[in-house]
């Protein structure tokens, strides 16, 4: 079995990746161990236990977020609902849009996928600026919902998106 450090030290660094100047971190690796998934997996589900909160859904970022969103959703008997870019979800949707490197981004999350008075946690890989966690925010909060907790893997603390989020950050690497 995996330790959590085990499973940190799986992460992998790429310079100049996608585009020079910048060091993407991946987390694909961790995917090839089921041990390792199976660890990270329990980790993030100790840390919404700890909350003391009743959860009622996951919220996974597109696309990274779809990874490991279900498992702890799974784990914890409660929902999964998706964001997803924009125009890739069927039905009624809600829309938020937000900043990246070059123009803006939408986020989009179905209207029945959270109900009013919700609670719940959002997962993704990994936090740089904040601002696609923000917008995923700001879904919940348009639907009634609740975020307790914005989970991920990764926090680049140098960028301060959590300064840019309205709920706790918790992340298994800060660097
Ligand atoms: P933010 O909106 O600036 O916080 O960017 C976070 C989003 O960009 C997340 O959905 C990440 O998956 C993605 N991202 C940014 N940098 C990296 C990286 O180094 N590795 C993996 N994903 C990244």
């Amino acid at each position: 079995p995996y330790t959590i450090n085990q499973v940190k030290e799986l992460v992998r660094e790429f310079p100049d990746f996608p585009s020079e100047g910048i060091l993407f971190r991946d987390i694909f690796p961790i995917f090839r161990e089921p041990e390792a998934v199976e660890c990270l997996v329990g980790h993030f589900v100790e840390q919404v236990r700890g909350l003391g909160s009743p959860i009622d859904a996951v919220v996974g970022l597109d696309a990274r977020g779809f990874l490991f969103g279900p498992l702890i959703a799974l784990r914890l008997g409660v929902a999964f609902v998706p964001v997803r870019k924009g125009g890739k979800l069927p039905g009624g949707v809600v829309q938020a849009k937000y900043q990246k490197e070059y123009g803006v981004d939408v986020f989009e999350m179905q209207a029945d996928g959270i109900q009013a008075g919700q609670n719940v946690v959002i997962v993704d890989d990994l936090l740089a600026t904040g601002g696609s966690c923000r917008a995923a925010e700001e879904l919940v909060g348009m639907l009634g919902g609740t975020v307790v907790l914005n989970a991920f893997v990764i926090s680049l603390e140098g960028l301060e998106g959590r300064k840019q989020l309205k709920a706790p950050v918790y992340a298994l690497i800060e660097c």
